[in-house]
C-alpha cells in the first residue's frame, strides 16, 4: 500500500490496519486491526478514519468519496457475511462505534443493531429461533438510534420501560417475554415520532449513515468537550468510527458479555479479573442495570469459552507486553472479542506490574522504569486511610489533589483559619472557592467543594499548596449560611462535625478515619527493609529506585534550611543541598538585632549600632552553618544569602502606626517604637518582589551579607578542623548584571582571605548566581565569567518572565486560564519549556560556552515535577533540587529522562 494511496482513502476493513495507527483509526480501531490479524476472533468490519471526521465536522457533509468506499466496504462484509444489511429474511446487523486516538470512555456514543425494521425483526427472530432476542435487540436499537442520533432524552425510553416491567410485573428487564418486547418496540416507535417530529427510519443503509454522522457530532457533544479541556486532549483530532458485524450475547442462557483485565488493574496482582453478564447485550455491563457476575461465571457454564478467553488474554498480554482490558461477547457458545487497549492502573499497579513483566522475561528494567511515573510514587507517598468495612462514605466527588486529610468542617475561611489558630484540624467546605478563600484554605487540613471540576479554583490553588482536596462533590447540598451540608442519602453534617477526605480517590467519609503512613514512605526513611518483602509494593518500588538510580545522569540534591530536613533529605537519597535559605536565621529572638540593623541603615542615627548588631548575629548563624555542614558532611550546600525585601523582617506597619497613636493619646515616649515606624515607611514597596532585595539588599546594606559569609567561612574552618568535609558554596541572589555579582563576589573574597589568613586554612569556596531573572539569563555569557556555578530559581524566573506575581495570580484568575485553555497546566507546577525553559536552555549554553566546567542546577519547585525534569535533563544541567519529600520523585524521573531519551533516539 503506498501512502498517497493511504492519505486519500476514508475507509480500511479491520484487516487492514495496524495498532500504530491510532491518529488515523482511534484506538479502538486500531486495537480491532491488530486483534485482527493475530488470527483472534474478532467480528469482521471495518473502520472510517479521523480525517473523515474532521472533514465533516469542519465543511459539514461527508467527503465526496465515503460514500463510495462505505458501499465497497460494506457490500464486502455482506458477501463475507452472505447476508445483506438488514436483508428481511435474515439481516445482517452491525454496530457503529466511536473511538478516537486517546480514550475517552463513555463520552462519544455508539449505535448497537443496526439493520433492524419492522421486517428484519421477524427474519432475526426466525433465523434465531427467538422471538423474545430479536424484540429485545430490535427495542436496544430503538433506544440507542433515538437517544444518540435523533437527539431525544434518554428518560422517555427508560419510562416506557419501567412501565412495561410494572404492567408485568417483573422487576427485571430480563424476566420480560417476547410480547411485552413486541409492545415496547411500538411505545418506543411513537416516542420516537414524537418527540422527534420524524419516523424511525426503516431503511438500513439510511439508518446506517445517520448513525455514523451522529457518532461524528458526538465529537463536540458538551461532556466529551468538557472531557478532552480536561485530559488535554486536542479538539481538532476527530474521532474515527468503526462498523462491525453484531454478534449477540442476549441470546439466552448461553450467550452473555463480560469485560476483563489480564491482571488486577486495582493491586497489579498476576491473574485475570473480569465482570460478566450473561444474556446481555454490550452496555448492560457498564451500565450497572442488572448485578454482574465474576468470570468464574462462564468458567462454571461454558468451560471451553472460559478457556479459550484465558488464551486469548495471554496471547494479547505477550503481544502488547502489558496489562490489556478487553470487552468480550460468548454468542451460544463461540466467544468473540470486541475490544482490547492498554489498560489504566493505579500507582501501585504500575509498580507491581511493571516489575512482574521483567521477571517474566516479557520486559527489561529500562523499559520497566518508563511504565512508572514521578507521579505514580508520589501517590505512594501519601499517607491513606486504612481501608475498613466500618467506615461511613458520606459521597464520592472529584479527586482534585491527593492526601488523607482528617478535620472538623467549617464553612467559612473566616472561621477556618479561627478554628486552625486554635489548634483545631479543620476540613473547608464550600460550595466552590474563591480567591477570598486563601487563607482558609492555607489553614485547613482539607478542602471539599460541592461544585466545580479539576481546573476549578479550590483544585488548582490547593494542588499548587500541595494540599488534599476533593472537589465537585454535587451529591452534596452545601448551606454555607446557616452551616450544614445534606448528602442525597439524608445525612446531615453540620459546623464542627468531624469529616475525612480521601484527595486520591474523591471519597468523603463520616468521622474520623485512621490514617496510615505509607509503606513506600516508610521505606524511604529507612524504616523497611526492602528485601524482607513486607510488601510486595516496597520490593517493587526499591528495585525500580535502584534502576533508576543506576541509568540517571542528573545529581539530586534537596532545598533544605535546617539539619534535620538535612538529614531527612539524605535518607531519601539527596546527594547534597541545592538551596539552603538564610531567612530564618534573622527571625525569632534575632529579630530585635536585625531592627537595630535596618534603623541605622535608613539613617536614623543614634538609635542603634549596626556593627554591634550585626557582630551579635555571627556567632548564631555560625552555629547554624556548623550543624547543617556536619549534616550533609563531604556532600555540597549552597547557600543562598539574604534575600527577601528587609520589611518581612519589620513588625506590621499597620500595627506599629496604631502602637505609636495609642502612645500619642497616652503621651508616652516610646522613641525605639517611633523611630521603627519610620524605618518601615521609608522602607515600604508598593511591589516588594521586584524591591529592594536579594543582591540589591546585599550591595546597599554590605553588613547583612559580609556577616553571612563571615558565619559559613567560620563555620567550614570549624569543621575542617574538626575532621569533617564541609562543602558550602556561596549563592548570590537575585542577580542582574555581572557588574552586580562582581561587587557581591569582591566582598565575599575579602572576608574568605581574612579569614583564611587568620586560621590558616585555605577557604576556596566557590561562589555563584541565582538566575531568576530573565536578564541574568541573557547575559549569561558575561555572568559565567564571575560565577563559578548557576542555580535557576525557577520560581522567580517564572514570574518575571510572565510578569505574574505568583502570590496574586494563582489564587485570582489562574482558574480561569486554565479553563480557557491558555496553559495546560500552571506555569508554576510544571516548567513552561517554550519561554521560561527556553531562557534556561540559553543560559545554560552561552554560561557553558564561557565557563565549560560551570556548574549548573535548578532549585525551583520545579526540581521536583516530574515534567519538568525531563525537560532539565534535556537541557544538561549537572543537578535539580527539590523538598526532602520530592527527592525519590526526582530520581525516579531522572532515571526515567535517561532511558526516555535513548528510546527516542533510537527510533530515529
Ligand atoms: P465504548 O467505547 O463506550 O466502550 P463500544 O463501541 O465499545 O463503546 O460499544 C459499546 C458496547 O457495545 C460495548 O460493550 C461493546 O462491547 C458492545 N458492542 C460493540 N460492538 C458490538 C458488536 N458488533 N456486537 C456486540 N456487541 C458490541
Ligand atoms: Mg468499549
Ligand atoms: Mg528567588
Amino acid at each position: 500500500m503506498t501512502t498517497s494511496a493511504q492519505r486519500h482513502r476514508f475507509v480500511y476493513a479491520f484487516a487492514e490496519g495496524h495498532r500504530d495507527w491510532k491518529d488515523l483509526l482511534g484506538g479502538k480501531g486500531a486495537n480491532l486491526a491488530e486483534m485482527t490479524n493475530l488470527g483472534l476472533p474478532v467480528p469482521p468490519g471495518f473502520t472510517i478514519t479521523t480525517e473523515a471526521c474532521r472533514h465533516y465536522l469542519e465543511t459539514g457533509h461527508e467527503p465526496p468519496q465515503l460514500r463510495d468506499e462505505l458501499v465497497e466496504h460494506l457490500t464486502a462484509l455482506e458477501s463475507r457475511m452472505h447476508k445483506r444489511l438488514g436483508q428481511a429474511d435474515d439481516p445482517l446487523l452491525v454496530s457503529v462505534r466511536s473511538g478516537a486516538k486517546f480514550s475517552m470512555p463513555g463520552m462519544m456514543e455508539t449505535v448497537l443493531n443496526v439493520g433492524l425494521n419492522d421486517e428484519s425483526v421477524h427474519g432475526l427472530a426466525e433465523q434465531s429461533g427467538s422471538q423474545r432476542f430479536a424484540f429485545d435487540s430490535y427495542r436496544r436499537l430503538l433506544q440507542m438510534f433515538g437517544k444518540t442520533v435523533l437527539h431525544i432524552e434518554g428518560s422517555h425510553f427508560d419510562d416506557a420501560m419501567a412501565d412495561a416491567k410494572r404492567r408485568a410485573d417483573v422487576s427485571d428487564d430480563l424476566e420480560l417475554d417476547a410480547d411485552d418486547l413486541a409492545r415496547l418496540v411500538d411505545e418506543y416507535k411513537v416516542i420516537i415520532t414524537r418527540h422527534s417530529g420524524q419516523e424511525f427510519p426503516q431503511d438500513p443503509t439510511m439508518q446506517l449513515r445517520m448513525a455514523i454522522h451522529a457518532v461524528f457530532e458526538s465529537w463536540n457533544a458538551p461532556r466529551a468537550v468538557s472531557y478532552r479541556r480536561q485530559e488535554r486532549i486536542r479538539s481538532e483530532l476527530g474521532t474515527a468510527v468503526n462498523v462491525c458485524a453484531m454478534v449477540f450475547g442476549n441470546l439466552g442462557a448461553d450467550s452473555g458479555t463480560g469485560v476483563a483485565f489480564t491482571r488486577d488493574p486495582a493491586s497489579g496482582a498476576r491473574g485475570v479479573y473480569g465482570d460478566y453478564l450473561p444474556n446481555a447485550q454490550g452496555e448492560d455491563v457498564v451500565a450497572g442495570i442488572r448485578n454482574t457476575l465474576p468470570l468464574s461465571e462462564p468458567e462454571r457454564t461454558d468451560q471451553r469459552s472460559h478457556g479459550e478467553l484465558l488464551t486469548i488474554m495471554a496471547t494479547l498480554e505477550s503481544h502488547y507486553r502489558d496489562l490489556c482490558d478487553i470487552e468480550f461477547t460468548i454468542e451460544r457458545g463461540k466467544l468473540w472479542m470486541l475490544q482490547t487497549r492498554i489498560g489504566k492502573r493505579t500507582a501501585a499497579a504500575a509498580f507491581r506490574i511493571a516489575t512482574q513483566l521483567v521477571d517474566e522475561h516479557v520486559i527489561d528494567l529500562d523499559e520497566a522504569l518508563t511504565r512508572v511515573t514521578g507521579t505514580h510514587l508520589a501517590q505512594l507517598m501519601f499517607p491513606s486511610f486504612e481501608d475498613s468495612d466500618a467506615r461511613e462514605r458520606l459521597t464520592t466527588g472529584i479527586a482534585a489533589s491527593p492526601g488523607a486529610a482528617v478535620g472538623r468542617v467549617v464553612f467559612s475561611s473566616t472561621q477556618a483559619a479561627h478554628w486552625a489558630s486554635n489548634g483545631e484540624d479543620v476540613i473547608l467546605v464550600r460550595r466552590e472557592t474563591n480567591p477570598d478563600d486563601l487563607d482558609g484554605m492555607m489553614a485547613a487540613r482539607g478542602v471539599l467543594t460541592s461544585r466545580g471540576g479539576k481546573t476549578s479554583h479550590a483544585a488548582v490553588v490547593a494542588r499548587g499548596m500541595g494540599k488534599t482536596c476533593v472537589c465537585g462533590a454535587d451529591e452534596l447540598a452545601v448551606d454555607e449560611r446557616s452551616g450544614h451540608l445534606t448528602a442525597n442519602n439524608g445525612v446531615v453534617i453540620n459546623e464542627g462535625d468531624t469529616l475525612s477526605i480521601d484527595g486520591a480517590t474523591g471519597e468523603v467519609f463520616v468521622g474520623a478515619v485512621p490514617v496510615t503512613p505509607s509503606p513506600v514512605t516508610r521505606y524511604f526513611a529507612g524504616e523497611l527493609d526492602p528485601t524482607e518483602a513486607h510488601d510486595d509494593l516496597v520490593t517493587a518500588v526499591h528495585r525500580l529506585m535502584r534502576h533508576a538510580d543506576h541509568r540517571r545522569r542528573l545529581h539530586i540534591r534537596a532545598n533544605a534550611d535546617t539539619p534535620e530536613d538535612a538529614m531527612r533529605a539524605r535518607r531519601m537519597g539527596a546527594e547534597g543541598i541545592g538551596l539552603c535559605r538564610t531567612e530564618h536565621m534573622f527571625l525569632g529572638e534575632r529579630r530585635k538585632a536585625i531592627e537595630d540593623v535596618i534603623l541605622a541603615s535608613v539613617g536614623i542615627d543614634g538609635t542603634a549600632d549596626q556593627e554591634a548588631a550585626l557582630e551579635s548575629l555571627a556567632p548564631l548563624q555560625e552555629a547554624d552553618f556548623v550543624a547543617l555542614l556536619t549534616a550533609m558532611d563531604g556532600q555540597p550546600v549552597t547557600i543562598r544569602l539574604i534575600d527577601p525585601p528587609l520589611h518581612e523582617f519589620l513588625p506590621d506597619l499597620t500595627e506599629l502606626a496604631v502602637h505609636v497613636a495609642v502612645a500619642d493619646e497616652r503621651g508616652e515616649e516610646l522613641t525605639h517604637t517611633r523611630h521603627l515606624l519610620t524605618a518601615v515607611r521609608r522602607l515600604h514597596e508598593r511591589n516588594p518582589m521586584l524591591g529592594l532585595r536579594g543582591v540589591r539588599l546585599g550591595l546597599v546594606i554590605p553588613g547583612l551579607f559580609t556577616t553571612q559569609i563571615r558565619a559559613i567561612a567560620e563555620a567550614t574552618v570549624q569543621r575542617i578542623m574538626a575532621g569533617g568535609n564541609p562543602r558550602p558554596q556561596i549563592m548570590i541572589p537575585l542577580v542582574g548584571s555581572v557588574q552586580e555579582l562582581e561587587l557581591a563576589k569582591d566582598q565575599a573574597r575579602a572576608v574568605l582571605r581574612e579569614i583564611s589568613e587568620r586560621t590558616g586554612v585555605p577557604l576556596d569556596l566557590p561562589i555563584g548566581t541565582m538566575i531568576e531573572l530573565p536578564r541574568a539569563a541573557l547575559t549569561a555569557g558575561e555572568l559565567a565569567d564571575a560565577a563559578e556555578f548557576f542555580s535557576f530559581g525557577t520560581n522567580d524566573l517564572t514570574q518575571t518572565t510572565w510578569g505574574f506575581s505568583r502570590d496574586d495570580v494563582e489564587g485570582s484568575f489562574f482558574s480561569a486560564y486554565l479553563e480557557k485553555g491558555i496553559f495546560g497546566v500552571s506555569p508554576f507546577e510544571s516548567i513552561d519549556t517554550e519561554g521560561v525553559g527556553r531562557l534556561v536552555g540559553l543560559a545554560a549554553a552561552e554560561g557553558r560556552s564561557q565557563r565549560p566546567a560551570l556548574e549548573l542546577g535548578v532549585c525551583g519547585e520545579h526540581g521536583g515535577d516530574p515534567d519538568s525534569i525531563q525537560f532539565f535533563e534535556h537541557a544538561g544541567l549537572d543537578y535539580v533540587s527539590c523538598s526532602p519529600f520530592r527527592v525519590p520523585v526526582a530520581r525516579l524521573e531522572a532515571g526515567r529522562a535517561v532511558v526516555r531519551n535513548e528510546t527516542v533516539s533510537d527510533d530515529r
